[in-house]
């Protein structure tokens, strides 16, 4: 069984705790696992969970953009039209 490297307890669940990773001057919402005995620090990830949203909001934000613009295209297209 695994143990905690400081501690040395075996290690059967782990506290997760959120953290913000920095690189670059950009912050990545992250997490920070635990062990449950002594608090240090075991491993950390990028927040899958909130990487996920993220790209998400991008997507739903883009489409939209492309959305208003086809609409002025089209706008600009029947105004064309009306004046030929
Ligand atoms: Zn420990």
């Amino acid at each position: 069984m695994a143990k905690c490297p400081k501690c040395g307890v075996p290690v059967v669940s782990l506290h997760c705790e959120s953290v913000s990773i920095n690189s670059g001057g950009t912050a990545f919402a992250g997490n920070a696992y635990c062990c449950p005995s002594c608090g240090s620090i075991l491993g950390t990830a990028v927040d899958p969970l909130a990487i996920s949203n993220d790209l998400a909001e991008r997507i739903a934000h883009e489409m939209s953009q492309w959305g208003d613009r086809l609409d002025q295209i089209s706008d600009q297209l029947r105004k064309l039209r009306q004046g030929a």
